[in-house]
């Protein structure tokens, strides 16, 4: 099986070796045994079912909650020259009709639904007189209540378990904590499964926090390094996610707005396009990500604190999942820390439930005001031990100051305490500066022994201490929904001068943000424009099929590309991500592009066609005429085409096929044909034997030539 696995591998999936545990969970899952597998994003969970689904014959269900984005999974699927189909809402009754004789006649391999619709007892009493190889549940934790995705359709999918007793299921999530761990497997039944638990470095993202100053002129000085990439920025409320997109759009930044307020048109509409072109940038709410597979996103930034440790790293991992470096970049600031509190403390629940939420908070905080490892923290929380710091995160690269804050803290500390534990930070700081207005005075605040001690600190410096205070829970904010602060039991030490406070000095990184040392760039200046020529062929070959970009190549496989610069088809194959079918379909396209002869579409070309003309004119097969030409076979295929078209050669020129099988191929072309002749992708589906797509090509050229007289 090993070797199976590992042959399909490179030969649909371009790839050269397998990553983490893919290969021994593939090895349980084609072998019939079931699997829950957690991964972080973009560890490449998709492989671990699609492989065995590969392996093992009949179809795979693959269950995905999200409808808009099954007709992206599809799309890569098939690039990769596989059989698969998505039936879902979208469909009208005659596509549905369609997949449905497909599936009865055998040919899909991967089938995508969404669990409310595999559940009605019309659809799985179809599947049950299918022959079914794998369930793979995508997403499996949207089966927790607990966990922040919750999906009420999916508390059903145990039911496969008692439906399918021989079909062996496969859950996947990239959701870390235990709790949501434990739920999934029981839920799902899935408690025999066995396990398959990834380490959760993400090693190509590099994390920076900086505390929050005038967040958008600190937006802008990150994007800076971001000119061309794709990434998203995240927004706790419906109308900031709106001014944003506004205001960087203007800036002369491409973004769009993206919150569950909008209209459902116009959400599908703006992922699409983020999904589909290079270099936009999506402004929007937590409502906005989960499934988002693009592999292209190369920044995600955060202008409102997350809730939690697990929703930063999820959202975080959206950017970089092709492994090229990618940032996360956020900014934090005292408001965000009272905003939150107040949201909790609104929150609908129970006691226990909000507990929860509040240690989420808590630890959320501390990554932010932490001076050590960012990754060290990150990975400890989702409980993986990192020995050394990471020296790619901003608190290795930079490291934070930090100051005896003892002396301030306690003069923060019995400010509130004296002004009755019934003040705000704005208010408190007031007092602490010695500054003289109405609140002051109609309280009568000037008359307290702190009022004016605290001259020393800004009022900027005042509000980090503050936020300090509160991160470390040294104070408490009341759930008045002002914000008002309270002493919390823990402060008595520090308090009492039994305990010192070392806080983070906030370093001031308004305009100018030290960009990061020791980080190459992914693309080397002289390749530039190389790098846009491919990414614009990219571009174009997508938009022919309705594709994203990424669909057809990743970037990775791009700068992989650059990075080896293949002179032939040969090595071209080599190249990371570009399998059989992907190098059959666009590797000559490519190919041209990396030796430079693209656009320059002159004589050359047009020498090119008739030398390929006389060499076949004298005999010579295509094969031949390829290698002698120093073409890619694809190519000549094409010219071939283009002279049968043309009346210059005859098809017999061209195409050599046993006897029956040319007849058998023009009648696929002929039998139901309308008006028009199927497109030989069409012919090509039909076929039991793969044929080079060029020589379909030739053989529907002498048809069209032959039919219109
Ligand atoms: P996720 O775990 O988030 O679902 P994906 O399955 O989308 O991740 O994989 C992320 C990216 O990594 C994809 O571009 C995928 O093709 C690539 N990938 C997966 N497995 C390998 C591998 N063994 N070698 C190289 N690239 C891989
Ligand atoms: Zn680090």
């Amino acid at each position: 099986m090993r070797e199976q696995a590992l042959q399909k591998l490179r030969d649909v999936f371009g790839y050269g070796e397998f990553r983490g545990q893919q290969a021994d969970i593939i090895d349980q899952v084609a072998n019939g045994g079931d699997a829950l597998v957690l991964m972080p994003t973009g560890g490449g969970k998709s492989l671990c079912y699609q492989i065995p689904g590969l392996l093992r014959p009949g179809l795979t269900v693959v269950v995905s909650p999200l409808i808009a984005l099954m007709d992206d999974q599809v799309a890569t699927l098939n690039e990769l020259g596989l059989r698969a189909a998505a039936l879902n809402s979208t469909l009208d009754v005659q596509g549905r009709r369609d997949i449905a004789d497909q599936l009865r006649q055998g040919k899909l391999d991967f089938l995508y639904l969404a669990p409310e619709r595999l559940l009605q007892p019309r659809t799985l009493q179809f599947l049950q007189g299918l022959n079914i190889s794998l369930f793979a549940i995508d997403e499996a934790h949207c089966v927790s209540q607990w966990g922040h995705d919750f999906r009420p359709e999916y508390l059903q999918l145990g039911q496969l378990a008692e439906l399918f007793p021989a079909v062996p299921r496969i859950a996947l999530t990239a959701t870390a904590d235990e709790r949501t761990r434990e739920e999934i497997a029981q839920r799902l039944r899935l408690e025999q499964a066995r396990r398959f638990v990834s380490g959760f470095d993400r090693p190509n993202i590099f994390y920076r926090i900086v505390s929050k100053d005038r967040p958008r002129q600190q937006l802008l000085g990150f994007l800076r390094d971001q000119r061309g990439n794709a990434g998203i920025v995240y927004c706790l409320s419906r109308k900031k996610v709106e001014d944003t997109a506004q205001w960087l759009s203007e800036q002369g930044w491409p973004a769009l707005p993206y919150h569950a307020g909008l209209p459902p048109e116009l959400r599908a509409t703006h992922q699409k396009r983020f999904l589909n072109e290079e270099g936009l940038i999506m402004v929007a709410t937590i409502a906005f990500g989960m499934g988002i597979d693009k592999s292209n996103v190369r920044f995600v930034a955060h202008l409102d604190l997350p809730k939690s440790i697990e929703a930063y790293y999820q959202e975080t991992g959206r950017a970089g999942r092709a492994g090229l470096p990618a940032d996360a970049w956020m900014a934090y600031g005292l408001q965000d820390v009272l905003l939150l509190n107040q949201i909790m403390a609104g929150s609908e629940g129970d006691e226990r439930h909000k507990r929860i939420e509040r240690h989420k908070l808590d630890a959320m905080l501390a990554l932010c005001e932490l001076t050590s490892c960012r990754r060290q923290s990150l990975l400890a929380y989702f409980g993986e031990n990192l020995e050394q710091p990471c020296g790619h995160c901003d608190n290795c690269i930079e490291p934070a100051d930090t100051w005896d804050g003892s002396e301030a803290a306690r003069m923060a500390l019995s400010t509130i305490y004296r002004s009755g534990q019934r003040y705000g930070v704005g208010h408190l700081t007031d007092i602490l500066l010695g500054r003289d207005n109405e609140k002051i005075r109609g309280a009568g605040h000037q008359h307290l022994s702190t009022y004016g001690i605290g001259k020393q600190l800004t009022e900027q410096e005042w509000r980090s201490v503050f936020r300090q205070l509160i991160a470390r829970r040294l104070v408490e904010i009341d759930l008045d929904g002002f914000g008002s602060l309270r002493l919390a039991e823990s402060c008595r030490p520090l308090l009492r001068g039994e305990e010192s406070l070392a806080l983070r000095k906030d370093i001031a990184r308004s305009a100018t943000l030290p960009t990061r040392k020791g980080d190459k760039p992914v693309i080397a200046e002289a390749d530039r424009e190389l790098w846009e020529q491919l990414r614009a062929l990219r571009k174009r070959l997508a938009d022919a099929q309705g594709v994203p970009p990424y669909v057809v190549f990743a970037d990775s496989t791009l700068v992989d590309m650059l990075r080896q610069r293949p002179t032939t088809m040969q090595d071209m194959g080599l190249v990371s991500g570009i399998g059989a079918h992907k190098l059959e379909r666009y590797g000559a396209d490519f190919l041209q592009v990396l030796l430079g002869d693209a656009g320059d579409s002159g004589a050359a070309p047009a020498h090119e066609a008739q030398e390929i003309q006389a060499l076949a004119l004298s005999g010579m097969e295509p094969e031949q005429i390829a290698r002698q030409a120093g073409l890619p076979i694809r190519q000549v295929y094409q010219k071939l085409a283009q002279a049968i078209s043309a009346g210059h050669i005859e098809l017999h020129h061209a195409v050599d096929l046993p006897p029956g099988q040319l007849e058998r191929i023009q009648d696929l072309f002929l039998n139901d044909a309308e008006d028009d002749l199927p497109s030989v992708r069409a012919v090509a589906a039909e076929l039991d034997e793969p044929l080079e797509e060029g020589v379909l090509h030739c053989i529907r050229a002498a048809l069209v030539l032959e039919i219109s007289g």
